[in-house]
């Protein structure tokens, strides 16, 4: 995967999320304060704009730049948190110019760790945290067994949507939807839900 899949990767998220931009704000809308579709298309817009006017030289570079974007033009909780993420993950690949499934899995762990670390969700807390994890758990699985990188990165998209389904039943713990308490079971979490697009977007490319 070179520099031309990351930013093709980013830009599959913007077109993505421009798409499902009402959907993911009509989420929000239930658990929170409708602003997560809107937040993040704003996000990406400025990401592909980003990367078009200053072309990346490596992997690393397209998303350390993509996440630079995310925190400088999303206010809410979900800028820093996917703005980290992008960031921890690209400073993981480096100068490399072309990565390896098994150092994409490297660079999503980072990504999520830093997740964790700034927001402090663990997995049932109804987060973007519960799709995240299961896909890279999934890729990491993948890459051990030996499959294609197509199967690897198919495989973490499932496990993202599965994983952003699996909230709907679940109270949140962190962020704004925590404020509901139980009101907030029986609502997918809408940070969930753009992770599953995300790892969508990255299968799209890897096929
Ligand atoms: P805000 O809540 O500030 O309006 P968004 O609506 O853009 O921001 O994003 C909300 C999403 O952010 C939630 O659905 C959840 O997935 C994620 N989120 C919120 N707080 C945390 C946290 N502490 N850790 C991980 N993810 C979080
Ligand atoms: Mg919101
Ligand atoms: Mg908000």
């Amino acid at each position: 995967m070179d520099t031309r899949f990351f930013v093709t990767w980013m830009e599959e998220i913007t077109a993505a999320v421009r798409a499902a931009r009402d959907h993911l704000t009509r989420l929000d809308a239930a658990i929170g304060d409708a602003d997560h579709g809107t937040n993040l298309d704003r996000g990406f817009s400025a990401v592909a704009e980003a990367l078009a006017a200053r072309p990346p030289a490596t992997p690393g570079g397209a998303l350390v730049l993509a996440g630079s974007t995310l925190i400088r033009k999303v206010g809410g909780a979900s800028g820093p948190l996917y703005g980290t993420a992008f960031r921890e993950a690209g400073k993981t690949l480096g100068e490399t110019p072309e990565v390896s499934t098994a150092e994409l899995a490297a660079a999503l762990e980072a990504g999520l760790a830093g997740v964790r670390r700034l927001g402090g969700a663990e997995e049932g807390d109804k987060t973007m945290v519960d799709a995240l994890a299961p896909a890279v758990r999934a890729l990491a699985r993948a890459v051990h067994e030996g499959g294609t990188a197509g199967e690897a990165l198919d495989a973490a998209a499932a496990a993202a949507e599965d994983g952003a389904k699996a909230t709907i039943p679940l109270q949140a713990r962190k962020g704004r939807a925590s404020y509901l308490g139980p009101r907030s079971i029986g609502h997918e979490d809408p940070g969930a839900a753009s992770t599953a697009l995300i790892l969508d977007a990255l299968r799209t490319v890897g096929s």
